[in-house]
């Protein structure tokens, strides 16, 4: 049986950082968030919908989604968000069920979903976990990371972090905490390796 883990964590918490250490100790990888991506690029299965839901000014001119007028009208409008996401979270499941199978079939031991939304979409992705594992440090140290790798104004990093979970919810749907702050690369590998150790789980590759 394959064990599923929920990776989940704030913007700039370190949970990319973390997934791609999951990847080399041989877990398969699902990404949630390059899965809704896909839906809403050019000829994704999401655009004729949102085409339809919100019009043409929500399309970009070479067919894919506008991001940038999505996530500003999402800032202001808390419909547009159950909107989006009510053509978005099915096209996602269906594909994450079929990279589940696929993670099966190839006998892969652990399949990690990196779900940034998790604690935000609550019991729709909490039942089809095993466990939920959450990288987590302090907000200040989620504003410094996103400033220093993104050409983000400080307010678009915060609109962002408000829009999220909070920290507390989101700890609070955790069964492991992987505290990513004050720590280097190497030590936050070392972490999840004793994370990964003592749930039984055997490092691949
Ligand atoms: P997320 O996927 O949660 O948004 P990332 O894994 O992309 O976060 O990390 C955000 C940024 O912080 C990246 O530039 C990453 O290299 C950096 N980072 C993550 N963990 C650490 C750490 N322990 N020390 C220094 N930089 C880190």
């Amino acid at each position: 049986m394959i064990r599923k883990i929920g990776l989940t964590g704030g913007i700039g918490s370190g949970k990319s950082t973390v997934a791609k250490v999951l990847l080399k100790y041989g877990c398969h990888l699902i990404d949630a968030d390059a899965i809704s991506r896909q839906t809403t690029q050019i000829g994704g299965a999401a655009m004729p919908a949102i085409q339809a839901a919100f019009g043409e000014s929500f399309i970009s001119t070479d067919g894919a989604l506008n991001r940038d007028a999505m996530r500003q009208l999402m800032l202001k409008d808390a419909n547009a968000k159950t909107t989006l996401e009510a053509i978005l979270h099915p096209l996602i499941e269906e594909k994450i069920s079929q990279q589940l199978s696929f993670a099966r079939d190839s006998q892969a031991q652990v399949a990690v979903l990196d779900i940034p939304l998790l604690a935000e979409a609550g019991l729709r992705w909490r039942h089809r976990l095993d466990e939920v594992w959450v990288v987590d440090c302090l907000p200040k140290t989620q504003i410094e990371r996103v400033l220093a790798r993104s050409a983000w104004p400080r307010a678009q990093v915060e609109a962002v972090m408000a829009a999220q979970a909070s920290r507390d919810s989101r700890l609070a749907c955790a069964d492991a905490v992987i505290f990513n702050d004050g720590i280097s690369f190497d030590m936050l590998e070392r972490e999840t390796a004793a994370l990964f150790r003592s749930q039984n789980l055997m490092i691949c590759g």
